[in-house]
């Protein structure tokens, strides 16, 4: 492409992810955010309306002169779906363009990938059909696993047991849309970019903590992947190479001591790293999930209580060495652990503390469970290609 031309596409995607950001703004308004001139703005501001994309709504207010026209995303424009692939339960839902969620549907996440991508494809098509009136901008789709960025598939992924998975061409094939598949560390932080609540942040992780741990690393405004895809494996790193086994192969990882499964093997008492039977359940002896332990902690079940206040301490550890050898300005952790922030966060904050000497001031936050994280950062996988968040303008 011409430079003009790619000037002219990042001018339109940024008065794009203003308007998204900040609506409803006026024509001066963008102009003052971008800075870019007025008439670029008006030239802009026009494409865009005849592409359906922005509408004009109410006049706004001023002090004196002509009321300026507000503008708005046409929520209307494009409909996304978002596929949010977890052990045990897969989520499909649809958003429109402000990724409010217009329906969502979950499945089981069949460790056979065969029979799942099957039953993926069907219901993905069949939230397509129900929704005649939508016209579909493509599919995201987030993955707990390590990708091949080039083959666009799924390399390895340890807590589904799956080796070299291609969910994106029968997803292709089945609903005619074009689909973008990324790791659901890497969506998060995607999704906490996306969300614009940290103005002049360039340096951030997003942790996911569930039955495995991810990282999503945006360092210098950029998604950290390495040359293979691979970068952002920190929940295999070895805190204790005579630990307990990790899927991946290796022992004593800090997602084996810091995970969701840490704190159920933790609270039974169990040596192992549990197993899963075929229908991916996570076979612990007790038949205890993490959300159960969650529940017993808040009504004060004092084993259940230190098993989060263990999983705490190691969650803080490997947060001072993402500390120490990133200083990002944000940790943004991700999961259901963050529904006891209150008790887990002291502990956290202060490993961190004790562990992390070199003054980064890395603020450690919880994502908003109950926004679904990880279902948002599969629809900003979809629409980052129109909108330029200004983090990575
Ligand atoms: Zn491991």
């Amino acid at each position: 492409m011409a430079s003009s031309e790619i000037a002219r596409d990042i001018n339109r995607s940024s008065v794009l992810d203003s308007i998204r950001i900040g609506q409803p703004l006026s024509r001066a308004d963008l102009a003052r955010q971008t800075g870019l001139q007025r008439s670029t703005v008006s030239l802009i501001v026009d494409e865009l309306i005849d592409e359906r994309w922005v509408v004009e709504g109410a006049l706004g207010q001023l002090p004196r002169g002509r009321r300026p026209r507000l503008l708005y995303l046409n929520t209307h424009r494009a409909g996304i779906i978002g596929i949010n692939v977890m052990p045990r339960q897969t989520v499909i839902a649809l958003a429109d363009l402000n990724t409010r969620i217009l329906a969502q549907e979950s499945i089981a996440t069949q460790l056979d990938p065969k029979i799942f991508i099957k039953v993926l494809c069907s219901y993905t098509q069949r939230m397509i059909e129900h929704h005649p009136e939508v016209a579909f901008e493509g599919i995201g789709v987030s993955v707990p696993g390590r990708l091949d960025y080039e083959a666009q598939r799924v390399e390895f992924a340890a807590n589904l047991g799956w080796h070299r998975v291609d969910l994106k061409e029968p997803l292709e094939r089945s609903t005619g849309l074009p689909v973008q598949i990324e790791n659901a560390a890497n969506a998060c932080a995607l999704a906490e970019v996306w969300s614009g609540a940290h103005e002049g942040v360039t340096d951030l992780i997003a942790l996911t903590v569930s039955d495995g741990i991810g990282t999503g690393i945006i360092a210098n405004g950029h998604l950290v992947r390495g040359p293979s895809g691979a970068a952002g494996e920190f929940g295999h790193v070895c805190l204790n190479p005579d630990g307990p086994e990790c899927k991946c192969g290796g022992r004593g990882c800090w997602e084996v001591y810091a995970s969701n499964v840490a704190a159920i093997r933790n609270y039974s008492g169990q040596k192992d790293n549990g197993t899963r039977t075929p229908e991916g359940k996570l076979s612990n002896g007790s038949g205890t999930s993490f959300a159960d332990i969650l529940s017993l902690a808040e009504r004060g079940d004092r084993r259940a209580g230190r098993a989060l206040d263990e999983m705490a301490r190691y969650l803080g550890l490997g947060m001072a060495m993402l500390v120490n050898g990133l200083a990002p300005a944000v940790i943004v952790v991700v999961g259901e652990v963050t529904r006891v922030w209150k008790r887990v966060s002291p502990i956290i904050e202060q490993v961190v503390h004790e562990c992390a000497h070199t003054h980064a001031a890395t603020r450690i936050e919880p994502a908003d469970d109950s926004k679904q994280p990880r279902l948002r950062g599969t629809i900003a996988l979809v629409l980052q290609k129109h909108f330029r968040p200004r983090l990575f303008a």
